[in-house]
């Protein structure tokens, strides 16, 4: 599976399977929440996850090919990184807002993709 841009078809991961057993979710602060070549979705009762990333598609930084990075830098604040916190900092290379990364010190780092923006193909 891959993931594609809704609105310009252009291919937005690697391929990735969905990571079946959460425990294997990295929740420390500064380290890749999820491994490289793997997916999953935020469930309702997932209470790791901010309300916003409900029903968001998370990958692995490494694993999004053809983004920019928002070009409202508003959305861009952090500290040492991207805190995700003011919207959606990504688009693809056509400029649609496709999702958040997370990739501050004091938060686990991922790419929280916006299942309105995206599909798998
Ligand atoms: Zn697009």
């Amino acid at each position: 599976m891959k993931l594609i841009c809704k609105m310009c078809n252009l291919d937005l991961s690697k391929q990735v399977i969905e990571l079946e057993d959460l425990n294997l979710l990295n929740k420390t602060d500064g380290q890749d929440l999820i491994s490289e070549g793997f997916y999953i979705v935020v469930d309702d009762d997932n209470d790791y996850f901010t309300p916003r990333d409900k029903g968001a598609i998370i990958i692995n930084i490494k694993d999004l090919i053809n983004s920019n990075y928002h070009s409202d830098e508003g959305r861009l604040n952090g500290c040492c990184g991207y805190d995700g916190c003011d919207g959606m900092n990504r688009v693809c290379l056509c400029g649609h807002e496709i999702g958040t990364e997370r990739s501050d010190c004091w938060i686990s780092h991922f790419i929280a993709l916006n299942p309105v923006s995206v599909q798998f193909v």
